[in-house]
């Protein structure tokens, strides 16, 4: 099976402290690397957890709030000083071209690699990317501006082959691929045999959901349904609901009630408010676990595993 795992490099929100860095998160996905989000710091922790720059195909912006993306101009400088030529593919909301663009003139930088940017507007939830191995789906996500969470899934799996039952039915090599997929086949005198006869149900195909920043919206249901894991934001405890309210946040019950109706295997949170210190941990986690019991606090240089 590949690798599939999320390195947290920042879960903290707005407001840098000595503890927490801003969002960012590193997807490896056999050997692809996947960038959502760059705070501030994104590149001392890229180095901390060993991960060369360079390797960093894809960078997935959710929104311009400075706490996602301020990072973002730093490393993309530091992967041309470093020598970067391969194409780096950008997703995010069209004004971030702009800013790039003008810092690049401003220092006289001409990048020697192409920077691919796909711009992301839509209100509907979109496919963005797709290789053999995996999809980047967005979720669309209900904050102060314009915001996407990214659904990262495995291509549906092939089903497993019985090798034996294919020789009693003499099937002809090019037919395997069909069947693996879940094709019945014809003998050649005319009999149907249903492909469960040949094959094995697939394993699961794993996938991995994020959705930091937003408010309480159960509309994300439907697209994050029975995610292998869910990362979802939980700025605020329950007592300043008012404020998560005012300020299209979560709370940490809205972040568990989202995985219960969600059906996802496992929870992490982070993205706490600088106004809570590292004695609150036990009341987030006891809050989410009011609706879902299989949750953890995404720490800063842990890495889980999807699966
Ligand atoms: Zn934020
Ligand atoms: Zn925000």
């Amino acid at each position: 099976m590949n690798t599939f795992e999320v390195t947290i490099l920042g879960s903290g929100s707005a407001l840098p402290t000595l503890k927490k860095r801003p969002t960012s998160q590193l997807v490896q996905y056999s050997n692809k690397y996947l960038l959502i989000d760059c705070g501030e710091g994104t590149q001392v922790q890229l180095r901390k957890a060993k991960v060369s720059y360079i390797k960093i195909s894809h960078i997935f912006i959710s929104h311009l709030h400075g706490d996602h993306y301020f990072g973002l101009v730093g490393l993309i400088s530091s992967m041309h000083l470093l020598g970067r030529v391969a194409d780096l593919y950008l997703y995010a909301p069209a004004e971030l071209k702009e800013i790039i663009n003008l810092q690049l003139r401003a220092s006289n930088t001409q990048l020697r690699f192409n920077l691919v940017f796909t711009e992301l507007a839509s209100k509907e939830t979109e496919l963005i990317y797709e290789n053999k191995d995996l999809e980047v789906h967005t979720i669309p996500l209900k904050h102060k501006i314009l915001t996407n969470g990214f659904l990262i899934k495995e291509t549906p799996r092939p089903r497993k082959i019985k090798a034996e039952k294919l020789k009693f039915y003499e099937v002809p090599h090019y037919k395997i691929d069909g069947i693996k997929f879940g094709e019945d086949f014809v003998t050649s005198e005319g009999e149907t045999v249903p492909n469960e006869k040949f094959t094995f149900p697939p394993e699961k195909a794993r996938s991995y959901a994020f959705c930091s920043d937003t408010a309480y919206r159960e509309k994300i249901i439907p697209i994050i349904k029975g995610a292998t894991m869910l990362y979802h934001e939980t700025t605020f405890l329950e007592r300043d609901s008012a404020l998560a309210k005012k300020t299209f946040h979560s709370t940490a019950k809205q972040a568990g009630s989202i995985a219960k109706q969600s059906e996802v295997g496992k929870l992490l949170i982070g993205h706490f408010s600088a106004r809570y210190t590292e004695n609150d941990n036990t009341q987030f986690i006891a809050e989410v676990k009011q609706e879902f019991q299989n949750v953890e606090i995404a720490e800063e240089l842990q890495t889980f595993e999807v699966g």
